[in-house]
Order: C-alpha cells, then sequence, then structure tokens
C-alpha cells in the first residue's frame, strides 16, 4: 500500500509540475507535517496565510505514512514546510520529490544537529529554544520569497516571537532551577529530549532511540533499571505520541530491583497538546517535569 501511495504521489507530482492553487481569499495555502510546524507557521504566516497540517495531535510523525489524499494536499501548496533532519522518515521519498518545499533543517547551522552514540542525527529540534528561533528565521525568510508584498508583516511577527520565544526560554531556565543537579535526569520512552537536555543541563536516558521505528529491547530496559535503581531517580515520563506499554515494563522491572519508581505526567514530545500553542506545550511539559523530579 505504501509503494502505490508513493507512486500515485510521483506521477500526480510530475503530471502537475509546481502548478499554484489559486485561493479565493488570497491568502497562501501553505501545508506542513508536524503540529508545532503548525503553530509555526500560523505564528508567522498571520493573516497572509492558511495552514493545513498533514499529521494532528498524537500522531508519530516518524512513523507517519502518506495517505492518498495527501498527494492532493500536497500538490495544491503554494509552500510546503516540513521538520528534515529525517524527523518524517516515511516521507523522505514525496518531500523530496516537492520544488515548492522547504525544511526548517535548512535554517540550522552545521554544528546545530545533535547525533547519537551510533552518528544517527536527532530530529527533535523543537526542545532547542535557540533552534527554534532559526526555525521561524527559516519560516518569515520562506514566507516573505514567495509572497514579498507581505515581507514586512512577516517580518513583524517574526520579531514579536523570537522575543516570546526568548521570554519562553527564561521561564523554562527559572522553573527548573529547583531541580538540583544529580536529579535533572530525564528517562523517557524514546529520545526526544536531547536538544531539551543540552540546553538545560540535564542527562536524558530513553528505552528506544531517537526514532520510534526501531523496537525496545529488553536488555536495554534492563539497563535503565539498574541505573534508575542506582540513582534513586523518583520518576519516568510517558510521551503523548508513544505507547505508555514500555515505560510500564520499566517500571516493574524497577520494582522487581526493589525500588519504586513512579510515572510522571505524559510529556507531548513530537505533537502539541490539543488546542495549545508550543510555548503553552513546552510550559507544561517543564511544569511536569518540576512536579516530578524537584
Ligand atoms: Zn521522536
Amino acid at each position: 500500500m505504501k509503494k502505490l501511495v508513493i507512486g500515485l504521489l510521483s506521477l500526480l507530482l510530475l503530471l502537475t509540475g509546481c502548478q499554484k492553487n489559486n485561493q479565493e481569499d488570497g491568502k497562501l495555502n501553505i501545508v506542513v507535517t508536524t503540529t508545532m510546524i503548525t503553530d509555526l507557521v500560523e505564528t508567522i504566516g498571520g493573516d497572509h496565510v492558511n495552514v493545513k497540517g498533514l499529521m494532528t495531535t498524537g500522531v508519530d510523525p516518524h512513523l507517519y505514512q502518506a495517505k492518498a489524499s495527501d498527494a492532493t494536499t500536497l500538490i495544491a501548496a503554494d509552500l510546503v514546510i516540513y521538520n528534515g533532519v529525517h524527523l518524517e522518515a516515511k516521507l523522505t521519498d514525496v518531500l523530496a520529490k516537492l520544488e515548492n518545499a522547504i525544511s526548517l533543517e535548512s535554517g540550522l547551522d552545521e554544528g546545530d544537529i545533535l547525533a547519537d552514540d551510533e552518528g544517527g542525527i536527532d530530529p527533535h529540534i523543537w526542545f532547542s529554544v535557540p533552534l527554534w528561533k532559526k526555525a521561524a528565521i527559516r519560516v518569515s525568510k520562506g514566507l516573505s520569497e514567495l509572497d514579498p508584498t507581505n515581507a514586512k508583516d512577516y517580518d513583524a511577527n517574526l520579531q514579536k516571537y523570537l522575543v516570546e520565544l526568548d521570554d519562553l526560554q527564561s521561564y523554562i531556565t527559572n522553573k527548573l532551577s529547583v531541580i538540583e543537579g544529580d536529579k535533572r535526569v530525564l528517562v523517557t520512552a524514546h529520545d526526544a529530549f536531547n536538544y531539551f537536555a543540552h540546553s538545560n543541563n540535564f542527562e536524558v536516558r530513553s528505552i528506544q532511540g531517537i526514532s520510534t521505528e526501531s523496537e525496545a529491547s529488553t536488555s536495554t530496559i534492563s539497563e535503565l533499571a539498574d541505573f534508575i535503581t542506582k540513582h534513586q531517580i523518583k520518576s519516568v515520563f510517558t510521551e503523548s505520541s508513544i505507547s505508555p506499554k514500555t515505560i510500564e515494563s520499566l517500571q516493574k522491572a524497577v520494582e522487581s530491583r526493589g525500588f519504586k519508581v513512579t510515572i510522571g505526567e505524559e510529556l507531548y514530545s513530537d505533537s502539541l497538546k490539543d488546542n495549545a500553542s508550543y510555548i503553552e506545550t513546552f510550559k507544561l511539559n517543564v511544569d511536569a517535569i518540576v512536579r516530578a523530579l524537584a
């Protein structure tokens, strides 16, 4: 089925080339992948854009596969904006064929992207506020190139948002300051929080790697249970876009070692909370981490 959908997409893309869709309301028709990018583009584009996200809240972007209807949506777009850094792993072929697409990755600098021990690149750039500022700048540039008439508005929206993102970083730093050095360990289902850890002086441990494509192994769970017991870590976290099963087996493994670890509130990792902005969702995560670990 996947091959068929991609084949169909390729054919449609070939037939229509870079044909633009004329919106009756005069707004740009922007198609994005994740909920974080929907929020970002709506913020920078303001009244000049209609944003359609392929993925809704709670959807795992590592595993998302193109639906047949996505072809029409992508072709009708004036501009497609996606994360890149191999986040949309199953859409790579489709996105690469689009002429009207930009990635947030293209707004980053060399050295910004983190890698795991095996050299796999980490796509979760939205968990670094400094990198999300670069993503916002990239979106503003992309919209201005497409629609120079309104470039001043995109820049004004950008400047306002950059200040809000600086305020967010201050909020994060202040809130987390109550968690002492040796308690700054975040144990989660998959490795979404490396950028968060990197900017906020945390250590992260997870059951799955930086993508949810790989299965959790029992040896990883066992090693992690040893680590939690040894360091007496109070809480581990589940994530909104991932099944809590692996975290529950980790909790059981810790219990069998004679230590009790609680499961903290669900963190929003690869998708925003329903009807909440990026900034609001980030604050909810930080508050939950403070409640569990402070
Ligand atoms: Zn992820």
